[in-house]
């Protein structure tokens, strides 16, 4: 398997997918979960951390932190290590980012326009100062669609 993507399909990868452990993690306080085999007779022993976001309307889902850049991920694709699909090949670009996650660039986004605290999706601040009420209700109205398209897409995968 090479480790830098020459095909373009991530399908050709082992995935990791968070859903697939979310009831496990429903009720425990796991920061991270413990990965340990063999590739290509080289011994792996590792843990892969996760995030843990409140969600707006109650409980919270977990996020896996890729192990290689750190970002947010629902799904970690194996080479070797299992990575997001951003460290997996230099040739994947925005565009094939998935959906969910440009919502979650555009959100976090406004949030740091906003000067509100960035990696989370709840709460709401207040109008920065300086800020025209037109501008902060139109960003605050797009924020709270971009929101909706989440937690929609999160009771569309689970
Ligand atoms: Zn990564």
């Amino acid at each position: 398997m090479p480790a830098i993507a020459t095909t373009h399909s991530l399908n050709d990868y082992r995935k990791l997918v968070i859903s697939n452990y979310r009831d496990q993690l429903r009720n425990s306080s796991a920061k991270s979960i413990e990965f340990s085999y063999t590739h290509r007779s080289k011994p792996y022993q590792y843990s892969i951390q996760l995030s843990k976001i409140s969600c707006n309307y109650g409980g919270h889902r977990y996020w896996w932190l890729c192990p290689k850049c750190n970002q947010r991920t629902s799904t970690l694709y194996y080479a070797g290590l299992y990575v997001c699909r951003h460290c997996i090949g230099a040739n994947y670009g925005s565009q094939l980012q998935q959906p969910i996650d440009r919502i979650y660039s555009k959100l976090n986004a406004i949030r740091a326009h906003m000067g509100w605290q960035v990696g989370v999706i709840h709460g709401i601040g207040e109008r920065p100062k300086g800020m025209h009420a037109k501008t902060y209700n139109r960003l605050l109205k797009e924020y709270e669609h971009l929101e909706q398209k989440i937690i929609g897409a999160h009771y569309a995968t689970t």
